[in-house]
């Protein structure tokens, strides 16, 4: 694996707004050597540069930190974390101990383990440093002076993920002066660590690649493959809106790459993959646009609203929030778009709707810590109606250990299979997400293996969507490579007669045999060394109840009636997808709805 000293990105740069050189240096420039230990005066550290290195995300990050004796003035890191996010923690986190020598920094929203690497590795460096490092995790209480504060604009946004950055653009785009409130300190949600497909159909792509494909078959496998519990008209508005939103997105710089593939439970090659890593794609696109409309879109980090302003005609005209340094009400004189996600990290929220699954109470999830379902919280208290809560989307693919969609190995649906502790295929997996997870959590403790051979990984080096090379996976052990099948299955524990028979099988039905669990989704036979496996376990993936809205994305209250002022897009929103979402659809769906909710907010009272 290939240690980098890593660059950061323009693209990063313009998310963090700040700027620092690769490695974080500070003038003066820093002995080459440490001095004796036995120097430390009053200072807080032996002047000098020491390593010091903790396990990351994936693999080790390494730190070369070189200090006075109070300050910490370079930091040359060696790491393989997860570009556009653990890298991004990596940047920050370097960035504030150049500014204050401190073991006491917030973690990087996003990037939890990433941070704690970087701090675990820097606490090694600095106690070779003769640092008391006790002292250095203490966190100064800064006097800040509390102010509370009041703006005043045309569309306030409560959430800065894909719909919520998507509104802003698009507000703007049609007219609007724009505030955006985002209560974790960066941008970009469960967006920017998605899987990052995008379902379209796609007169390009999809004629270049062979493949027949039209809105009508979109509409009714998303609409069937929710058991007709989506609302019809939205699911239209979906379906319709969904090429036009990647030409918006096109439009504003974005880049998707040449081919379409069919990401786990989209039931057709239609999920458009973006150049840029996860969904950094989405974020640095809009990112680009509002800093350069700077004067006219506001965004507030660390600002999490708590409740909707309502006049006494009914129409919301604002909110409540709450900020680092005080209290702040937001006035919108068009009104309010709620973009705050779903509610898939709410383990109480989770419980109390559930009612389609065995107890999640202990099952991981995909999501970052922000997505608590406060959207749907303050929408509910000023009357709007509130519907298929109980809808909540499992997927078989999470990581044993974190939950997250990160390390999976497979590359689209036609290429793999998945094997049960037995080492037996046990479902359909061109299957919907929720029949392949119930199928899973029937299997012995509720875990499988993703197996894969050389067509998914024709290099060592080739990434997997999450960024991640085989040869990163295999290393940090979350992957297991073989020669052969036996090998394989004596690695990963499992019977070798079983997984061959099972492979076999396979290979026989894409060869045109009837596949044993009624399998349709066919490309490579698995016959091609190296072989790959990657354990996975049910994991929460999306919340598909919410805010009921119309197709314009104006929330309807209880009695059916529009409220005014408010408008609600993405994930918050129930009722698109019934009970189970295709794979690829919710960065359809959350792009598509965050930009009409945009036009629709920026068009009020005009
Ligand atoms: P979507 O895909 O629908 O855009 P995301 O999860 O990507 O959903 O983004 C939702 C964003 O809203 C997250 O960044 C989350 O931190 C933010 N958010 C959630 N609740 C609040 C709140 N009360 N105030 C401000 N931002 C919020």
């Amino acid at each position: 694996m290939k240690k980098l000293c890593k660059k950061v990105t323009a693209a990063l740069l313009l998310l963090l707004s700040i700027s620092f050189a690769a490695c974080g240096t500070k003038e003066p420039a820093a002995p080459e050597t440490p001095e004796t230990p036995s120097t430390i005066g009053e200072g807080l550290f032996t002047p000098g540069t020491y390593e010091g290195t903790a396990k990351g995300y994936h693999g080790d990050i390494t730190l070369t930190v070189t200090v006075d004796e109070n300050n910490i003035l370079e930091i040359k890191s060696e790491h393989t974390e997860t570009e556009g996010l653990g890298d991004k923690a990596v940047a920050t986190l370097t960035e504030a101990a150049l500014e204050k020598a401190s073991l006491s920094m917030d973690l990087v929203s996003g990037a939890t383990y990433s941070s704690q690497g970087f701090l675990a590795a820097l606490e090694a460096a600095l106690v070779k440093a003769g640092a008391d490092v006790e002292k250095l995790k203490v966190k100064e209480s800064v006097e800040v002076e509390k102010k509370d504060q009041e703006f005043d604009t045309e569309v306030a946004i409560i959430g800065g993920g894909g719909a919520g950055l998507a509104a802003a653009v698009s507000a703007h785009q049609n007219g609007a002066k724009v505030l955006l409130v985002e209560k974790m300190p960066n941008v970009g949600g469960n967006t920017i660590i998605s899987g990052s497909a995008f379902n379209a159909v796609d007169p390009k792509r999809q004629s270049a690649q062979g493949i027949e494909d039209s809105v009508e078959k979109h509409f009714q496998q998303t609409y069937e493959g929710g058991d007709k519990q989506g609302d019809p008209e939205l699911v239209r508005v979906l379906v319709e809106n969904a090429y036009p939103t990647i030409e918006w997105l096109e439009s504003l710089g974005m880049k998707f790459t040449d081919k379409v593939f069919t990401v786990l439970g989209a039931l057709w090659p239609r999920s458009h993959k973006p150049v840029e890593p996860l969904g950094t794609g989405y974020v640095n696109t809009f990112m680009n646009y509002i800093n350069e409309h700077k004067d006219d879109i506001t965004v507030l980090t660390e600002v999490e609203a708590k409740e909707l302003l309502v006049n006494a005609d009914g129409a919301v005209t604002g909110f409540l929030a709450e900020g680092k340094n005080g209290k702040i009400t937001v006035n919108a004189k068009n009104g309010v778009i709620v973009a705050t996600g779903g509610f898939g990290a709410n383990v109480e929220m989770r419980d109390q709707y559930n009612t389609i699954w065995p107890k999640l109470t202990n099952i991981k999830t995909t999501n970052h810590r922000g997505a608590t379902g406060d959207g749907i919280i303050m929408a509910e208290k000023v009357n709007a109606s509130i519907v298929q809560m109980e809808n909540i989307q499992l997927l078989p693919m999470g990581d044993p250990v974190t939950g997250s969609l990160s390390g999976n190995i497979e590359q689209g649906v036609e290429n793999r299979i998945f094997i049960n502790a037995e080492g037996n295929r046990f479902v359909d997996e061109g299957a919907r997400r929720d029949v392949m997870t119930k199928a899973l959590m029937e299997q012995t403790e509720s875990m499988m293996w993703v197996i894969v051979d050389k067509h998914s990984y024709p290099t060592d080096d080739t990434v997997n969507n999450f960024n991640e090379t085989m040869e990163s996976l295999v290393k940090e052990g979350r992957a297991y490579k073989a020669d052969t099948l036996e090998d394989l299955a004596k690695q990963i524990g499992v019977e070798p007669e079983n997984l061959v028979k099972a492979v076999e099988a396979f290979n026989a039905s894409v060869d045109g045999a009837e596949d044993e669990f009624g399998r349709t989704l066919f490309m490579d036979k698995l016959d091609t060394a190296p072989f790959y496996a990657g354990k996975r376990v049910p994991t929460v993936h999306h919340t598909m109840g919410g805010i009921k809205i119309t197709p314009e994305t104006r929330v309807v209250d209880q009695n059916g009636e529009i409220i005014k002022g408010l408008f609600a897009a993405g994930e918050v929103t129930g009722g698109i997808h019934g009970s189970n979402r295709l794979g690829g659809n919710a960065l359809a769906d959350v792009h598509t709805f965050g930009r009409i909710a945009g036009a629709t907010a920026a068009s009020e009272g005009k």
